[in-house]
């Protein structure tokens, strides 16, 4: 999920130089809106090994290059059902989340905020998600948790565990906003820019 843009920030990012990065570490690039990957199911994670963990750390990387909030593994092409987590934007390191495998087990109240996602960047919606949500989920270490998010943090839960379901948040939007979003990334495309 990516953040409400600042002002004067709209601008494409550039990821740190690969020379910058830890050893080992990778930035992957998003697949974007239109790869059939962002729309199927994915599998349970059942193996959690040093693989796995530098996956999910590999995540992060990629996901604070792009500046996000919430990055799930389709949208690095990859079928698991995994997301990370981090509403401070990697100012607070306990605010790093690991969800593997997650459900929603209670979800309470309302909350309407304009959603973007970093596999539609540009484009924006409001989308109405409940205000508290708590998940179930394991870690990196393939332990249980349960974790109650509100505010940002329960819509990322939402929009992240709807990725690993294959669905994008242009599905929550009115029949009429889908199709203009559509039609302006069928432009882009034909532009090469998309
Ligand atoms: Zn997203």
């Amino acid at each position: 999920m990516s953040p409400k843009p600042k002002k004067d920030e709209t601008k494409e990012i550039e990821p740190p130089a690969g020379s910058a990065l830890p050893k080992g570490m990778k930035i992957y690039p998003i697949v974007k809106y239109g790869d059939p990957v962002l729309e199927q199911q994915t599998r349970n994670v059942e193996t959690f090994d040093d693989e796995m963990r530098q996956l999910c750390a590999d995540m992060f990387i990629s996901m604070y290059a792009a500046q996000g909030v919430g990055l799930a593994a389709p949208q690095i092409g990859v079928g698991l059902r995994l997301a990370v987590i981090d509403t401070t934007v990697g100012k607070n390191p306990d605010g790093k989340i690991v969800i593997a495998n997650p459900d929603i087990i209670a979800a309470e109240g309302e909350q309407r905020e304009d959603e973007g996602c970093l596999s539609l960047p540009g484009f924006r919606g409001n989308v109405p998600r409940p205000l508290f949500v708590t998940i179930r989920a394991q870690d990196a270490f393939g332990n249980s948790f349960e974790v109650r998010g509100e505010n940002l943090l329960a819509r990322a839960f939402c929009h992240e565990i709807d990725h690993l379901n294959g669905t994008l948040f242009i599905q929550h939007l009115s029949l009429l906003k889908r199709d203009l979003i559509r039609r302006r990334i069928r432009k882009l495309r034909k532009t090469g820019e998309w």
